[in-house]
Formats: C-alpha cells, sequence, structure tokens
C-alpha cells in the first residue's frame, strides 16, 4: 500500500484530492496545486497510515521510512534547499489533517529542521538574523508544546521576562541578540523540564512530529470532538509535511485567513483578517490584533491600521483572483489560510468555511441564484439541525439593555445566563438545567465539553475567527468575542466590566449579532421567517414527499406550527387539555367517582370545554387532517395531592376528605407506565372516550358549519396492543358519530386508528389493520417497550451506553433504526398488506430529528409530525432524504 501522496512543484498523486484517505486539509492542498494554485510543495501521510499504525500496536512499517525519504527529496527538489543543509536548510510545517476539520487534534508545527547550525545557515541565506532567530525561538516553543508535551506556560513565562527586562512591550521589539538569549532559555528550560537536551537531529524531529499527530488522533479532548459531532474513531487522522513559507520576512510579509463569503451573515463580500510580519498561528491566538482584510471592513468598524487591500494592493488582488477560482472550483464558500513571503502569494489551506445557519441559507440561496449549484443542492447544504437558530427567538430590540461592553460579533443569537469562567463549571451547572453564559479570556480545545454545554460564549480575546468565534459558530452557540474591556479573574471567579464586578452565577445576556454584552436578562421576540428562509422552504417543498405535521394541542401551538408550514395535527394529546385550572377538579371528581354515574356526571362538565378546545384547533387548522390522542397517561397523574385539593374535590362530590384519600391510595400503582393507561383506560371506563369522541365531532361540525372547510378528525387509539382492543374503541367512537351525526343531520369524514407503541402491535400489525384506519407509530413508547429503557430513568445511564458504543446516540433523540425501526418496517408491511391505502405516520419526538426522518423516508410513511419549532427542520429533513 501507498501510503505517501506528494503535492506541489509537477507532483499530483493525490488527483483531485480524496478526503477519506489523505484528509481534509491534505485533499484540498492536493487539489489546489492540481489546478495551479501557489501551494508550498509538500506530501501527505495518508490516514490509513494512521489507522494501521493503531492496529499494529503503535509502530510504523518500515517502509514508510523510504516513503517519507522520498517525500522530503520531492520537497527539495522542488524548492532546491536540502533538510538538515547547514548552508540553507530546508524548512517544513507538520500538520494534521483528518477528513472534517477537527478542533483537539494535534497543533501544527512550524519552522521543523532548524537546529544550532541550521539556524546560523538559515540567518545568512535570508540575510536576516532577527528572522532566523525568531523563527527558530518559535520551533522549540511549538516542538515543546505540542510534541514533547511540555508546559507551555513555562516558555511563555521566560518571553515574558525577556521582554520585561528589556522594558519591552511587543514581540517585535525583541531584537536578533535577545531571540538568541531567548532560544539558549527555551534549550535550558527543555532540558529541566524533559530530560534531554532538544532534539537537534532534523529527521528525529520529524518523525516526533509524524508521531505526536497520530498519537493525537486518541487525545482526549480529540476524542470528546468526536463523541460531540458523531465522528467515528476508525476514520483516522492524515499528517501533511509541507515546505515552510515565510509571513514574518519583513513588512512586505504577512498571513492572513479569510472567507470568501461573510461566514456569519452569509453576505458575498471578502471577510478575513490578517497580520504584517506574522507567522502562522498569529491570526488566530490572538497574540497581537490582526487587521482587516478589505477596506470596507475597516472603515465600516472604524480601524486605523491599513487594510491588506490598502497595504498590498497587489498581493490582495491576486488573493481576490484565487477566491473567485476556489468558489467556482469547490462550489462553496471557502475558509483560506495564506501567507505572503516578500510579496508573493502562498495558500496554505482550504476548505468548505464553517457558517452560521443564517449564513448557510443565504450563501446555499445566492449560490443557486448566482447559478453556482442548483436548487436542490441548495437544499442539501443547508444542515436542517441548524435551523434552530434561526427559529428561536432574539433580543427584543424594544426591551430596555444594560449594555456593559462591546465586543466582536462571532457568532449570532442571543443567550441569557449565569456566568461561569470554566468549562467544567460549565457543564455542571448546565447538567443541573441551569443556563450558563461561559466567559474566557480566550478558549482552546480544552473548552469544548463547556462550550457545548453554555448557552452563549463570551472572550475578552480573540478575532471574529478565533478558536472560540470558529467553534460558536459551527456549535450554533451565540458567541462575542474579543470584549476588551473585559478584565477576568478566573481564581477569584469575579470579572471586571464598565468599572463594575460580577461573580460567578450573575446573571448576563450577550447578543451575538451585534456583539453587545448586557447586565441582566432581556426578553427575547420570535424571529421573522421570511426571506432566503422562505425561498429555500418552497425548494425543499418541491423535492418533498413526506407530509410534515405537529405535535401541537394549544390554538397558540397550532398557530405557530401552521406559520411553520405544517400540514395537519399528527399528535394532540388531550390529557394537556385535562390540567387546565379549571378543569382539574372536574377531572378529578371523574377519577375518584365510585362508579359510573358519577363519572358520568363529572365527564358532562368536562364535554362543553373539550369541545372549545377541539373546536380552536380545528379552526387553526382547517381544511388539514387532525390526529386526536384520546386520553393516554395512568390516570393517578391527575390525582389532588394537597389537603386543600382534596378538598375542593370533596366539595364538588359530596364524598368526604377520608374516603377520596382512600381511594385515590387505591389507584396506585407500581408500575404505571405498563399499567391501567392508554386504551386500557377505555376500555374500561368507556365513557370517558365517549364524551371525548362526542366533544371532537361536535366541534368538527361546527368548525365545518362556520368556515366551510371541515377539519378531518382522526381518532386515535393509544397503547393498544391487540385487535379486540382497538375493535372495541373503534365502535365507541363510531357510535358516538352516528349519535352526533344522527342530532345534527349533518355528517363529516373521520378516521379510527391506532397508535402502534407496543413492539406485539407491530407484530400483529396485520390484523390490527382489519380495523384501524391508520397507524401512528408512537416512537417514544416504542423505543421504551422495546428495548426495556425507561425514558424517564434513562438519564443516568444513557451518556456511558453512548460512550462505550452500545448506543450510536441516544435512542430517544435519534430513531434505533435497527432495532425499533425493525418494528416499524415490520408494521408497516404488514398493516399494508391488510390495508393497502392504509395511512402511515410518526408522532414520537423522533418525527423532528433528521436522521430519524430520513428512515421514514426509505420505510415510506406518509408523514412525519414534530413540535411546531420543529416543522421547519422536517421539512428540510425530508426533502434532503427525498434527494
Ligand atoms: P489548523 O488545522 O489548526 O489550522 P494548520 O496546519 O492549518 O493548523 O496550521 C496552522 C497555521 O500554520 C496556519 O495559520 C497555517 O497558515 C500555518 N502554516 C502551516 N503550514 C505552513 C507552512 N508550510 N508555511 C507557513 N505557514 C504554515
Ligand atoms: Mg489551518
Ligand atoms: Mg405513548
Amino acid at each position: 500500500t501507498k501510503y505517501v501522496y506528494r503535492f506541489g512543484g509537477d507532483a499530483n498523486d493525490g488527483g483531485n484530492g480524496n478526503k477519506n484517505l489523505l484528509g481534509g486539509k491534505g485533499a484540498n492542498l492536493d487539489g489546489m496545486a492540481s489546478i495551479g494554485l501557489p501551494v508550498p510543495p509538500g506530501f501527505t501521510i495518508t490516514t490509513e497510515m494512521c489507522t494501521r499504525y493503531y492496529a499494529d500496536g503503535e509502530v510504523f512499517p518500515d517502509s514508510l521510512r523510504a516513503e517519507v525519504a522520498n517525500g522530503i527529496a520531492h520537497i527539495e527538489g522542488v524548492t532546491g534547499k536540502q533538510f538538515g543543509n547547514k548552508a540553507d536548510p530546508l524548512l517544513v510545517s507538520v500538520r494534521s489533517g483528518a477528513r472534517v476539520s477537527m478542533p483537539g487534534m494535534m497543533d501544527t508545527v512550524l519552522n521543523l529542521g532548524l537546529n544550532d547550525e541550521t539556524v546560523i545557515g538559515l540567518a545568512t541565506a535570508s540575510g536576516d538574523e532577527r528572522f532566523a532567530w525568531d523563527s527558530y525561538r518559535r520551533f522549540i516553543q511549538m516542538y515543546s508544546d505540542v510534541v514533547l508535551e511540555l508546559d507551555h506556560g513555562a516558555f511563555e513565562e521566560a518571553l515574558e521576562i525577556a521582554k520585561e527586562d528589556n522594558d519591552y512591550h511587543l514581540d517585535t521589539q525583541m531584537s536578533a541578540d535577545d531571540w538568541k538569549a531567548l532560544v539558549a532559555e527555551y534549550k535550558k528550560l527543555v532540558e529541566k523540564l524533559w530530560g534531554k537536551p532538544f532534539p537537534q537531529d532534523v529527521h528525529d524531529q520529524l518523525w516526533g512530529a509524524i508521531s505526536a499527530v497520530f498519537g493525537s488522533w486518541q487525545a482526549d479532548r480529540a476524542k470528546v470532538y468526536r463523541r460531540l459531532n458523531d465522528i467515528p474513531g476508525d476514520w483516522g487522522t492524515a499528517v501533511n509535511v509541507q515546505a515552510m513559507v515565510f509571513g514574518n520576512m519583513g513588512d512586505t510579509s504577512a498571513t492572513g485567513v479569510a472567507f470568501t463569503r461573510d461566514p456569519a451573515t452569509g453576505e458575498n463580500a471578502y471577510y478575513g483578517e490578517y497580520l504584517i510580519n506574522a507567522q502562522g498561528e498569529d491570526v488566530v491566538a490572538g497574540i497581537r490584533t490582526p487587521q482587516y482584510l478589505t477596506k470596507a471592513a475597516r472603515e465600516r468598524a472604524g480601524a486605523k491600521p491599513l487594510s491588506m487591500e490598502e497595504a498590498m494592493p497587489e498581493t490582495y488582488a491576486e488573493l481576490a483572483r484565487v477566491f473567485n477560482i476556489l468558489e467556482t472550483h469547490y462550489r462553496d464558500m471557502q475558509d483560506i489560510e495564506f501567507t505572503v513571503q516578500q510579496g508573493k502569494l502562498w495558500m496554505l489551506q482550504t476548505r468548505s468555511g464553517k457558517r452560521t445557519a443564517k449564513a448557510a441559507l443565504k450563501i446555499a440561496v445566492d449560490m443557486a441564484t448566482e447559478g453556482l449549484i442548483t436548487e436542490q443542492e441548495a437544499v442539501a447544504r443547508v444542515d436542517p439541525s441548524a435551523l434552530d437558530q434561526l427559529l428561536h427567538p432574539t433580543l427584543d430590540p424594544k426591551a430596555p439593555r444594560d449594555v456593559l461592553t462591546k465586543g466582536l460579533p462571532a457568532s449570532p443569537g442571543a443567550a441569557s445566563g449565569a456566568i461561569v469562567f470554566d468549562a467544567d463549571t460549565a457543564e455542571r451547572r448546565a447538567e443541573l438545567g441551569e443556563a450558563v453564559i461561559l466567559v474566557r479570556i480566550e478558549t482552546s480545545p480544552e473548552d469544548i465539553h463547556g462550550m457545548h454545554a453554555a448557552k452563549g460564549i463570551l472572550t475578552a480575546r480573540g478575532g471574529m475567527t478565533s478558536h472560540a468565534a470558529v467553534v460558536a459558530r459551527g456549535m450554533g452557540r451565540p458567541c462575542v468575542s474579543g470584549a476588551g474591556s473585559l478584565a477576568i479573574d478566573a481564581k477569584a471567579k469575579t470579572m471586571r466590566i464598565a468599572g463594575r464586578e460580577l461573580k460567578e452565577g450573575d446573571i448576563l445576556t450577550i447578543d451575538g449579532a451585534t456583539g453587545e454584552v448586557m447586565a441582566g436578562e432581556v426578553p427575547t421576540v420570535q424571529p421573522e421567517l421570511a426571506g432566503d428562509f422562505g425561498t429555500l422552504m418552497v425548494w425543499a417543498d418541491k423535492v418533498r414527499r413526506l407530509k410534515v405535521r405537529a405535535n401541537a394541542e394549544t390554538p397558540l401551538d397550532c398557530r405557530t406550527a401552521r406559520d411553520f408550514g405544517a400540514e395537519g395535527v399528527g399528535l394532540c394529546r388531550t390529557e394537556h387539555m385535562f390540567f387546565d385550572a379549571g378543569r382539574i377538579t372536574a377531572v378529578r371528581q371523574m377519577i375518584l367517582a365510585e362508579n359510573e354515574a358519577g363519572r358520568r356526571e363529572a365527564l358532562a362538565k368536562l364535554l362543553p370545554e373539550q369541545r372549545s378546545d377541539f373546536t380552536e384547533i380545528f379552526e387553526v387548522m382547517a381544511g388539514l387532517p387532525v390526529t386526536i390522542r384520546l386520553l393516554d397517561p395512568p390516570l393517578h397523574e391527575f390525582l389532588p395531592h394537597e389537603e386543600a385539593e382534596f378538598e375542593e374535590v370533596a366539595k364538588a362530590t359530596g364524598i368526604g376528605v377520608v374516603a377520596l384519600k382512600q381511594r385515590a391510595s387505591e389507584l396506585h400503582e407500581f408500575n404505571p407506565m405498563l399499567g391501567h393507561r392508554g386504551c386500557r383506560l377505555g376500555v374500561t371506563y368507556p365513557e370517558i372516550y365517549e364524551m371525548q369522541a362526542r366533544a371532537i365531532f361536535e366541534a368538527a361540525l361546527d368548525v365545518a358549519a362556520k368556515s366551510g372547510a371541515a377539519p378531518i378528525p382522526e381518532v386515535m387509539i393509544p397503547l393498544v396492543a391487540t385487535r379486540r382492543e382497538l375493535e372495541l374503541m373503534k365502535e365507541v367512537v363510531d357510535r358516538m358519530a352516528k349519535e352526533v351525526f344522527a342530532e345534527r343531520g349533518q355528517s363529516i369524514d373521520y378516521l379510527v386508528g391506532t397508535m402502534i407503541e407496543l413492539p406485539r402491535a407491530a407484530l400483529k400489525a396485520g390484523e390490527i389493520a382489519e380495523v384501524g384506519e391508520f397507524f401512528s407509530f408512537g416512537t417514544n413508547d416504542l423505543t421504551q417497550t422495546t428495548i426495556g429503557i425507561s425514558r424517564d430513568d434513562a438519564g443516568r445511564f444513557l451518556t456511558q451506553y453512548v460512550d462505550k458504543g452500545i448506543f450510536a446516540r441516544d435512542p430517544f433523540v435519534s430513531l434505533d433504526v435497527e432495532g425499533v425501526g425493525q418494528l416499524i418496517e415490520i408494521a408497516a408491511e404488514r398493516g399494508r398488506a391488510t390495508r393497502p391505502d392504509i395511512k402511515l405516520g410518526i408522532c414520537g419526538e423522533h418525527g423532528g430529528d433528521p436522521a430519524s426522518i430520513a428512515f421514514c423516508e426509505q420505510t415510506g410513511l406518509d408523514y412525519v409530525s414534530a413540535s411546531p419549532y420543529r416543522v421547519p427542520i422536517a421539512r428540510l429533513a425530508a426533502a434532503q432524504a427525498a434527494l
């Protein structure tokens, strides 16, 4: 097997780049080189090598040495320099690169190949002694940190002391001799911390770095990132070794990062930052404040230091030309790293840029409109789950704001929460259900879990492309970065802004769209859903086959759902209506009644209430199907607890409190989720379902008469396990329909069907379909009853189950396709065999989960039903599933 692929010069071993084999970075270096863009030559060691490295017990095959030597020879050939040569040494960078960009992987090592001898050669060959020693000290610092894993604080401290001793404020004030002295310090530090001198053999350096990259694949923070992002552990990372180009060779040199479009808003304008006389990571690390790329951005921000467009117009024009080539080639917005060495532009990385949901939407719609991609590709480009960000509220513009400071608008959206200063606390408090804002000087890959747990992120340092900003945008967390007037004392757990001190737990609001940081909580408003969102939804609806309904039981939820494009109600849970303040006493009276007469008396009070509930819902959903589930939960959920509640029921019924309490304790169940609930209530107390069915039909006729658009009630019987149960309940419903239609001299169409939420029902679906006219898969209960895991108690162990690979994802969030899915397939197939036109839908939480929706499409269900806010997500996911 070939493990090393060369790029640059005349070599292009990888063709147009295979991400699975070469990793994202390697594939695109290859790709850029193949279309003639200026890429420093190099080679990629494949992800297959990484997999083999672990399979073989963390050793390299002998053949790799020869291949790497070959790769180095390639770079030497193109650059005309030699690795380890004392007169004019070749320096390389060693870079990790998985299939998808992965914070948590090894940081890049730059300037590898420097030692006590080659540094002198570099000084002579470049004619710049300061540059050579600056590069050497950077190399020792990086190598010690990422390869030798020594405490980098010690190195930073040594640099700070060197500057203090000289009374300098900036690194740029350090002279060649100062750097030389610091290198000596650094070498001493390495000996002290590592116990051995800094490696002088350039080949040892190279292999040390290569091993470190492969080793970092199994580092804890990489594992955490993979778990949070569903990245398989067997993908592996590639290693890229590439000739160095230098952005730190004076004022005609620079380094920068850029996006071909604005990653926050999606606006079609170049966007980025650069630093003159700097190397690679200086821009992202936030050591110096970067300058704007374009004149327009600089002017908009009112900043003074010249933009790249103004400071180096010719190189900027070349860069802009490259941007256009890259967008046309990759047909997507690109995130780019470049370096300018003495006026010459070099491309160091390109990839599809992370973007906010808003930007993803705008870019997809714009690119389709520009003709760069098709409408269907635009539909495929937007991550349905990311729409969540757009559907949720933003800060109420009219609400008063106690603005403390303003940072950079790094990731849009608004968030309020309690201040926390470290990732572990963020995670701990979030687990307890608290909304938290993670406040850091700057973030690093070690903070990922805390960023994930937080509602929003605020940093004191770092630009729009800092770690915090990039990660927050990817996660969809609001983020304000570089809030410079923020002074954090992480030890004391306090911070000062604008002369005010805030402590851990104080409430803070951030607005990631404006960069504002506010004390206290600021109220929010619903977002507007027109424009690009509407356009994309129209395109999605063109390709979608699955219908999308909503789980909704209040008129408000129904209205929201309809506004979001719901095509009916897939699940209206009637029990929610029973908890209403005005009704609960009548409900309790019904439950605690000693006989049918007592129950009927109470039910008579509930009838007009239920009817008006349904009337309101049918009005909103006029002309659309509405699936109404008859009473489902165990009765004891409605029981009174407080003395006063018992007294109230006593007053309403005339039964004494003692007797009522006795009756309540009789209703106790050991395992209520498998107890007296669902259709079992209807079997034992048919009068309950009679009342509900009557309310449904009376309301439906009222609305049909008033609006002209008759609703289509689909009466759903819960928790059916056998054909006979459904038959009994259908008789009740049909009887009530007949009665009501006769009384009114009018009728409407309706269906009676069942939820499939017990394994037996799925298996016996063929018989059940003889009676039931539709099935709705109640996947919450079906998951619970199939796996035998109580969803209310699973929290304690389910994360471990996911960590240990027992489940790929939480089966209550994303359908267990292999197990529960199989029951759905069986039920669909058997149901259709009996009744070919049987209507099939899903109404569990899974109805709003894109992966589960893809399964529903494959299984050929007719519709999915999701909570109102997830309706647009479901529409888009259903479209993608159909593509
Ligand atoms: P990351 O994946 O964290 O972005 P990279 O491998 O892209 O890491 O490298 C980090 C920084 O080092 C980037 O800014 C990049 O431009 C710079 N860099 C990497 N390789 C070279 C090189 N051969 N010459 C100059 N700078 C480089
Ligand atoms: Mg990079
Ligand atoms: Mg259920």
